[in-house]
């Protein structure tokens, strides 16, 4: 058997073999073939950097013969040797990985500058000042990236030679006080590295492809991947290619330029150069680089070329590039092409104008949408004028931006905001019972908990901006201060935070508003006429129904109906209800909450104008309802000592005593969702007669029928819905008469063994919604609202788990049971309608499972409601 090949010559590649030779290599093969000039080159490929992780940092067998071999034909082909003392090759070895890392990877210039080629260099190109540039540049970047010599001891010296010279820039130093400084350079190295520093130029090729490996490991470039969902598996290319050098004089230079404009989209030029400079200059930022169009002046003909080239790969790639150049001696070298990172706003133009120039058709725009980037879209957003520096940073949260005064407790929030005061409510984390000042709050900032926090799941349902586990603040509830390095701000004090990037201001910024335009309306509509999913949304209140009908929703998917018996005004019937002590007492307490329920469905229904709704009966942690067991043990205590009213203590004691009784050790697996209705069946039969007489009265007055969809939560048994089946099936009897109203009754499947036992269930269901926020709770064993600030966070940084399944569906474990609950389910009724309601439905990963399951629609929050029409056309396509 013949070796495995690792080496791929620049001529040997194409843009169809990006996950071989990275798609820095992909572009530059693909350019040479197309006529377009690139330095020649050969690619290691991402195999080679997989083999060598898997052997903890052994090449595999081969790849070092095939380097030297690959060399010799780069040396051949370009009639040049690898640090000779005549025509000598210079290169650069590059990582590249698949998925574009722009600048997280590491990268080696001018290697193959030595004591003898530079003398060479600088003879050939007649410019002793440029071979020594090099020869400095080589030592600086090979030191620090493969020999781990720390960046600012060359800085350092750098920065004391100018500072001797009496300049600012390193092109006023001379070919002289560069070859001095090479010297120090290696001295520095040569101390630093207690002798050991390598001077041969094909040892140090060697040497920096295995740092390139190594750069895929490093600790930034693990954070992008995790912030990208990039795995961590798939390792970087190496491209080893001819140096071009922009720096040689004033008719050279090097750059980086858009073909559209990547904030906008707009069709316009856009980019910057520095004449007389290498790659890296430009996006250090050591010079000021100057606007694209004043090259035309300085570098006419290559600027021609550059426009023309810049014309024909849009036209090849069909796609807005983003290339870096070089310009050598007038003559004009691409480096790299990639399609441009971009906005939303410009993601969505560029296709939308694409389709326009006949370029591509409305398939391909929707395919080169990010869903999830569209997020941005729709909220406001800081005016990108400000040019003020952030004070703090967290992790970007719930996208958007806020402006307001801090305050630091959810009351102080839920009064104020309530007032129409802006407010940001600064915690050091949130808890359920915030929830009220959360949803009056401009923004929320938190210095604890991660994405999918309890403050940044809310805040994303809300659309409310959010930035969470700012570690870098400090919060004193009690003194009302929060210290950012050491500025205090107060409560009333100002700022403003970034939910889209994490960053928090000092002070009130401007803002813009949200972005939903022509260009939104068109590509969106492309993307409903190729989705087979439909799009629902999770709203539980008039005023969600209403932002998601805007949004797109086609009916609620999930509304939910504690906050209904939560508010304080109807806690106490409801308190009376679950204490009672007969059902006669129990139904004159719901008898008061039923009109009340009614009300809120009446306002859901007529936002909704006739679409479908799904109501979930109440599924309630018991505990939240009733009085706490502690307080009410020292209430009774309190009493007793003080020989209170006689009456009083008895019925403090009565409280306590059933408090106890119904008092649960773990209550998210206690009495909630159905079982709770299976004690009380006075519950759903209240619910269901204030969802029919709400239907119908929106009947009457509007003239709509609303699709209504009752719901049984937290099924696990079979006997479970058929017993809550009949209760609402006698009410919906009752109530609707012959007013020809439809009334379909199912189901939540969000235990695994509903999901193993969906046939059974399906005989009594009319619809299935998976509870996938449940469902992945008990089927993994991880509780939601505690595993984030622990364990998870460090599987997740550990690579135990790739993502947190709460925010994306574990496909092979919790998407199993979602396919065996629609498969079995189906076998049992077909035609089941199955949907899914939960955070997952507005992530675009598990939109494209929930597709592939064959599951009819997904219900969101409002605000992802276009993600999903987005992520569900993707699906498709
Ligand atoms: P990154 O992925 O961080 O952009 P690159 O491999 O693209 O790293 O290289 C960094 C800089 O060096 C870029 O500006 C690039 O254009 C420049 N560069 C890379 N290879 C060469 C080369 N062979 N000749 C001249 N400049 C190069
Ligand atoms: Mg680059
Ligand atoms: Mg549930």
């Amino acid at each position: 058997m013949s070796e495995q090949r690792y080496i791929y010559d620049l001529a040997e590649g194409d843009a169809s073999m990006k996950n071989l030779l990275g798609g820095k290599g992909a572009g530059v093969a693909e350019m040479a073939r197309i006529g377009v000039p690139v330095p020649d080159a050969f690619t290691v490929t991402t195999t080679a950097s997989v083999e060598t992780m898997k052997n903890g940092g052994t090449w595999p067998e081969g790849l070092d013969s095939q380097i030297d071999a690959a060399l010799a034909r780069l040396e051949e082909r370009t009639g040049r040797t690898l640090g000779g003392a005549t025509r000598p090759l210079l290169v650069s070895v590059r990582s590249g990985a698949v998925v574009s890392m722009p600048g997280m990877m590491d990268t080696i210039l001018n290697l193959g500058i030595s004591d003898e080629s530079v003398v060479a260099v600088a003879e050939e190109s007649g410019n002793p000042r440029f071979a020594w540039d090099c020869y400095r540049r080589f030592i600086q970047m090979y030191g620090e990236v493969v020999e781990g010599v720390p960046g600012h001891v060359y800085e350092d010296a750098l920065t004391e030679l100018k500072r001797e010279r009496g300049v600012e820039q390193d092109t006023e130093l001379t070919a002289e006080d560069l070859q001095g400084l090479v010297a120090t350079f290696k001295e520095l190295s040569e101390d630093h590295l207690g002798g050991a520093w390598t001077s041969d130029p094909r040892e140090q090729l060697h040497r920096a492809v295995d740092a390139v490996f190594r750069s895929w490991q490093n600790p930034r470039a693990e954070v992008y991947r995790r912030a990208h969902n990039i795995s961590s598996e798939l390792g970087t290319a190496v491209n080893v290619m001819q140096m071009v050098f922009g720096n040689r004089g004033d008719t050279s230079a090097t750059g980086v330029c858009f073909t559209r404009n990547p904030s906008t989209g707009e069709k316009a030029l856009y980019g910057e150069f520095l004449i007389n400079a290498q790659g890296e200059d430009v996006v250090a930022g050591i010079r000021t680089p100057r606007p694209m169009a004043e090259m035309e002046e300085i570098l006419p003909e290559a600027y021609r070329q550059l426009i023309d080239t810049m014309h024909r790969m849009e036209t090849h790639y069909k796609d807005m590039q983003d290339m870096e150049f070089t310009v050598e001696d007038g003559k004009l070298y691409l480096l790299q092409t990639r399609n441009g990172k971009r906005t939303a706003a410009a993601a969505l133009k560029v296709a939308s104008d694409l389709v326009d120039e006949g370029l591509i058709d409305q398939k391909e725009a929707l395919r080169r949408i990010e869903p999830g980037q569209l997020d941005q879209l729709l909220h406001p957003a800081i005016d990108p004028a400000h040019g003020k520096a952030p004070v703090a940073k967290g992790l970007p949260a719930s996208p958007g931006a806020a402006v307001g005064e801090v305050v630091f407790d959810a009351d102080t929030a839920a009064e104020r905001g309530g007032r129409g005061e802006p407010v940001v409510l600064v915690r050091y984390e949130t808890t359920p019972d915030d929830i009220h000042g959360v949803i009056v709050a401009q923004g929320i900032l938190t210095a604890h908990g991660g994405m999918t926090s309890h403050a940044a799941v809310v805040a994303r349902g809300m659309g409310k901006p959010c930035v969470a586990g700012a570690s870098g603040i400090r919060i004193d509830t009690a003194a009302k201060t929060l210290t950012i390095g050491d500025k205090v701000f107060a409560e009333g004090d100002v700022i403003t935070l970034d939910g889209s990037t994490g960053e928090v201001y000092g002070e009130a910024l401007e803002l813009i508003p949200p972005q939903i335009n022509e260009d939104f309306e068109r590509v969106v509509e492309w993307a409903d006429e190729v989705r087979r999913l439909g799009v629902r949304a999770n709203a539980d209140t008039f005023e969600d129904a209403t932002k998601a009908r805007e949004l797109g929703a086609e009916g609620i998917g999930l509304c939910r109906t504690e906050h209904m018996f939560m508010s304080p005004d109807r806690l106490p019937a409801v308190r009376r209800m679950i204490l009672a002590d007969t059902p006669e007492a129990r139904a004159d307490a719901l008898e008061e909450i039923l009109p009340m329920q009614q009300a809120d469905f009446e306002g859901i229904f007529t936002a909704m104008k006739g679409l479908p709704v799904t109501v979930r009966l109440l599924d309630p942690p018991l505990h939240e309802f009733l009085p706490n067991l502690v307080e009410q043990s020292l209430l009774v205590q309190r009493l007793e000592l003080t020989g209170g009213d006689e009456g009083e203590l008895k019925a403090a004691r009565a409280t306590l005593a059933q408090v106890k009784r119904l008092h649960e050790q773990n209550p998210m697996l206690g009495t909630r969702g159905c079982r709770l209705a299976m004690l009380y069946p006075e519950i759903p039969e209240m619910q269901t007669r204030a969802i029919i007489r709400a239907a119908l009265a929106v009947k009457e007055r509007e003239g709509e029928t609303v699709g209504v969809e009752i719901m049984i939560p937290l099924v696990a048994l079979e006997q479970e819905l058929q017993t809550q089946r009949s209760i609402v099936e006698r009410v919906v009897a009752e109530e609707v008469g012959d007013s020809g109203l439809e009334v379909l009754i199912g189901t939540m499947i969000e235990l695994p063994r509903a999901a193993l036992t969906a046939d059974r269930i399906a005989r009594h269901a009319d619809f299935f919604s998976f509870g996938t926020n449940d469902l992945t709770q008990t089927g993994i064993g991880i509780s939601r609202d505690d595993a984030e600030n622990g364990f998870l966070a460090q599987y997740i940084i550990d690579h135990v788990l790739e993502r947190n399944p709460f925010e994306s569906i574990d496909v092979d474990g919790v998407g199993q049971l979602v396919e065996i609950g629609v498969e079995k389910g189906r076998s049992a009724k077909p035609g089941l309608k199955t949907g899914v309601c939960g955070e997952h439905g507005g992530d675009p990963d598990s939109v494209a499972f929930f597709h592939g399951a064959g599951l009819d629609y997904v219900s969101c929050s409002p605000f992802r409601v276009p993600i999903a029409r987005f992520a569900a056309a993707k699906a498709v396509l």
